[in-house]
């Protein structure tokens, strides 16, 4: 028999997808289905079939897996944040193990047992059966529900359909209170919420970080506009929450997805928070990036650091280099740090965050990586013992890894929150003469698909 569209059919799923759906076979046919986990018998119901696969709905759970898990969060199913959360933790880790394994066999092109061998056991969440409330940043959207009412929380899977929480488990706890309490504020100063279709209304996010180590809050409206009605009150309420230590508007006028415009103003308190990571002192602006799970961030530094070998004489070059979070490590025990970043506030911050903390032996440069490290090499013949990359999902891009291939430092570090485009990369490198020695997966974003990974290179004899 065909596998029609609407079947009903049984299946056991054997598998996880790179987007932690569960995959099973019908007739030898890879079937998707989404929220089954590896090991559940299941019913499902045919939603879309393709030449060499097929989608299905979970409908119901006949055998669950061993691996299945009661999931803490009501709304997993359909919010677009945690795709296994279903999954035990210690599955969770597997997978994400197996996943940068297998980008690492297939796109990068090395042989299994290289992999084997080279891969370090993978650095969990510790502590708590399922990591929850790790995240230090969140970003929650505004709208109204079908009643008009005005709600916040979070995007469906691949939507822009606002699932109203204003208590999501990964965030901390003080963003409910928060979020009450613009909410109230809004509803009594009649401030919309902005809608996508039309691009009126006012309050498009709010963007929330807290400091773990310090206990700092910051609160960032981003608006459509360029003031906040009756902002006196929403202040005067926000500052009741104890640690509250800036609030602040990001004007954002434009039609697009992008979440943050470009100029942000203070309304309240300090612009920055301050954090601290292994004994270094951070002050972060609302535009910067920074790592958002704190705790296994200190772990990816300190292996960043164990990889870099420095013994003080090194010079020392860090693309993608935020606000000179691993700059700033790496200087500890290195002759010289020069970092590049593309973000204007990130690197003021990078320079604040050097004097903060009586570190000299730094430089940081404001561009593209891509434009900054040839330009440099070509114009002032620069030198690097090591290199640390850290490049966005995208992966590092050709001009940087061709300079990169032709400063020949003897070992690169390659920071990476997206292991497909970190095999592609590697696969240049390893072609231009460096041999993979090292890598190790960390999770920072546990419950998500989501990885990070260290690899360490040696510049081959
Ligand atoms: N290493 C830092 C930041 C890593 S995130 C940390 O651990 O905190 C990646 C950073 O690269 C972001 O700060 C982003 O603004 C920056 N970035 C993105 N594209 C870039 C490019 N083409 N050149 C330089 N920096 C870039």
């Amino acid at each position: 028999m065909v596998l029609q569209k609407n079947d009903i059919c049984r299946i056991e799923i054997e598998d996880i997808g790179s987007q932690g759906e569960g995959i099973g076979k019908l007739q030898g046919f890879p079937v998707f289905v989404k929220d089954a986990v590896p090991g559940d018998v299941a019913e499902i119901r045919i939603t879309k079939i393709k030449k060499t696969y097929a989608y299905g709905r979970l409908e119901k759970v006949i055998t669950p897996s061993p691996f299945r898990i009661e999931p803490p969060c009501p709304f997993h199913r359909q919010c677009g944040g945690c795709q296994i959360q279903a999954i035990s933790y210690e599955k969770q880790l597997e997978f994400k193990n197996r996943k940068v394994k297998n980008h690492l066999i297939r796109i990068a092109g090395m042989s299994p047992e290289t992999v084997e061998r080279l891969l370090e056991p993978p650095v969990g969440m510790e502590g708590k059966e399922i990591p929850l409330r790790y995240r230090n940043k969140a970003q929650f959207p505004f709208g109204r529900d079908k009643e008009g009412k005005i709600i916040t929380g979070f995007y469906a899977g691949r939507t822009h359909h606002i699932i109203a929480n204003t208590d999501c488990l990964l965030g901390v706890e003080e963003n409910q209170a928060i979020l009450e309490k613009v909410l109230a504020y809004m509803e009594a100063y009649d401030v919309p919420p902005y809608d996508e279709s039309t691009g009126s209304g006012l309050v498009r996010h709010v963007l929330i970080r807290k400091g773990f180590a310090t206990g700092q809050l910051m609160v960032c409206l981003v608006i459509n506009g360029h003031t906040l009605p009756g902002q006196e009150a929403l202040m005067a309420s926000l500052r009741e929450i104890p640690g509250m230590t800036g609030i602040s508007i990001n004007c954002n006028c434009d039609r697009t997805n992008v979440i943050l415009g470009s100029r942000t103003k203070l309304l309240w308190g300090d612009l920055k928070i301050e954090d601290n990571i292994g004994g270094i002192r951070f002050r972060i602006s609302p535009r910067s990036f920074y790592q958002v799970n704190p705790v296994q961030t200190e772990a990816i530094y300190n292996q960043v650091l164990e990889y870099a070998q420095l013994t003080g004489k090194e010079t020392v070059w860090d693309l993608y280099c935020g606000i000179g979070t691993i700059s700033l490590f790496l200087a500890q025990r290195a002759k010289y740090v020069y970092g590049v970043e593309l973000v204007p506030e990130a690197i003021r911050d990078a320079e604040e965050n050097a004097v903060l903390n009586g570190i000299e032996n730094v430089e940081f440069y404001l561009g593209k990586a891509e434009d900054i490290l040839p330009d440099q090499y070509e114009r002032e013949g620069i030198f690097a013992d090591v290199m640390v990359v850290d490049p966005p999902r995208k992966g590092c891009d050709d001009a940087c890894l061709t300079t990169m291939l032709a400063m020949q430092p003897k070992r690169i570090v390659y920071v990476s929150c997206d292991s497909a485009t970190l095999a592609r990369d590697l696969k240049v490198l390893t072609e231009g003469g460096y041999e993979v020695r090292k890598a190790r997966v960390f999770d920072n974003f546990p419950n998500s698909v989501h990885v990070e990974v260290v690899t360490l290179l040696q510049l081959s004899n």
